[in-house]
């Protein structure tokens, strides 16, 4: 237990600060965790993430990874297309380190509802957490760790007068939950298209999670169709045998944007999840990203100090893994969604050498599933 730490006041009860919160509480320490929403909204957001092995280690570390089970859709099949060249490469479950093979998926998707019903079920009957959920939370000590977990507008990153490097990318995103006939239950896509990459990832049951990139007043307009407009555009650029039958929530476009925070640290203040960064969400790294966070602040906070030391380890171990992810995710946006006749040999060359060589296929979906660190060490597991 660190010496010197009293309690640590958590801002932002969204997934990365109520999985925060029942790390740090899981190992001894004192956590208040707040948000201005009630625990109905912040169950209520309709989305679902990709979740990859970095993810599934933290959580089967907080054994939560069993009580999710039946809520996590694994795909055994990446099908990564680029449209515009008529390529494609297939990830296969072999193409993953052996040790990651047994658990049965190159990745999975995971609701946002039974996320934080699991989450708030734990942190609710935890003698180590505080909430205070849609009221105000104590003053945090002069001994007390603050970790700033609200998100990508973050006040609190604003009132400690960190500056962030930010690119808006012309890109929206459209999110759409879609019933869909002739796939297969465990079988992922990502369809590079030249005014951006398209991901459909597995719900369950036949239903589907579509993750639309395209120019923003696009996202928007394409939001204001009617049910059967929009699934008449959908099925227009899916590729041959994937029919979209029903629209299952309404589709939702934002904007996205690369983000990094000048410091992830200020006194005894930290910035975790999309308070610290933001990427594009190509590749499904975000949330990974954020809870990669969360442990090297448990890391951080296990070698002990005072909250100023823990947070100046946890800005210094933090940066390396953000800044990669965000470049490699910002190059192949610029890449694959153009229309440059010059870029097209390489983008033919990048998916002719992944097809072909087992070797790049299983380091690179190790990098996107354990993160660009990892690459050079001995798994975990
Ligand atoms: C519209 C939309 C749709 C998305 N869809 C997808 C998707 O389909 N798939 C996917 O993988 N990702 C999606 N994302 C991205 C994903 O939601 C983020 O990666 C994830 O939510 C980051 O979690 P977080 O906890 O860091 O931040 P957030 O989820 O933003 O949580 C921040 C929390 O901080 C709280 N807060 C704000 N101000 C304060 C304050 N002053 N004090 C205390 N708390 C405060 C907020 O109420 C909020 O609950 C989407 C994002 C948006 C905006």
């Amino acid at each position: 237990m660190a010496q010197g730490l009293s309690t640590v006041h958590i801002l932002g009860a969204g997934p990365t600060g109520s999985l925060a919160a029942l790390a740090l509480a899981e190992n001894n320490q004192r956590v208040v965790l707040h948000d201005p929403l009630s625990v109905e909204s912040l169950t209520a957001r309709s989305r679902a993430y990709a979740i990859t092995h970095s993810s599934r280690r933290l959580l089967q570390d907080l054994e939560l990874w069993d009580r999710l089970i039946d809520d996590l859709i694994p795909f055994e099949l990446l099908d990564l297309r680029d449209q515009s060249i008529n390529k494609r490469v297939l990830f296969r479950l072999k193409d993953l380190p052996s040790g990651h093979q047994t658990h049965g998926g190159i990745g999975w998707i995971l609701d946002h509802g039974p996320l934080m019903q699991s989450l708030f079920n734990r942190l609710r009957l935890h003698s180590g957490v505080e909430l205070f959920l849609g009221s105000p939370p104590p003053r945090s000590g002069p001994n007390d760790l603050v970790v700033a977990a609200d998100g990508p507008g973050s006040p609190t990153r604003a009132s400690w007068g960190i500056h962030h490097w930010q690119h808006n990318y012309r890109q929206g995103c459209l999110t759409a939950k879609v019933a869909m006939r002739g796939v297969g239950e465990k079988k992922a896509f990502e369809l590079f298209r030249s005014e951006g990459p398209l991901a459909v990832l597995p719900l369950g049951q036949g239903n589907f999670q579509v993750v639309w990139s395209a120019p923003l007043h696009k996202c928007k307009q394409r939001c204001e169709l009617s049910r059967s407009g929009f699934l008449d555009q959908l099925a227009a650029i899916l590729p041959p045998g994937l029919e979209p039958d029903r629209l299952l929530d309404r589709p939702r476009a934002f904007p996205q944007q690369l983000m990094l925070a000048h410091r992830l640290s200020c006194g005894r203040g930290v910035l975790i999840g999309e308070a610290g960064h933001r990427c594009h969400p190509v590749g499904g790294q975000g949330l990974n990203l954020c809870w990669r966070d969360v442990e090297t602040l448990l890391q951080s906070v296990r070698g002990g100090g005072s909250p100023s030391t823990i947070a100046r380890r946890y800005g210094r171990q933090r940066w390396m893994d953000l800044l990669l992810v965000g470049l490699s995710t910002d190059l192949l946006v610029r890449l694959f969604s153009n229309r440059s006749r010059l870029l097209l040999p390489f983008r033919g060359l990048a998916i002719g050498l992944l097809a072909l060589n087992s070797t790049l296929r299983k380091l690179s979906l190790r990098a996107m599933s354990d993160g660009p660190m990892q690459l050079m060490r001995v798994l975990p597991d």
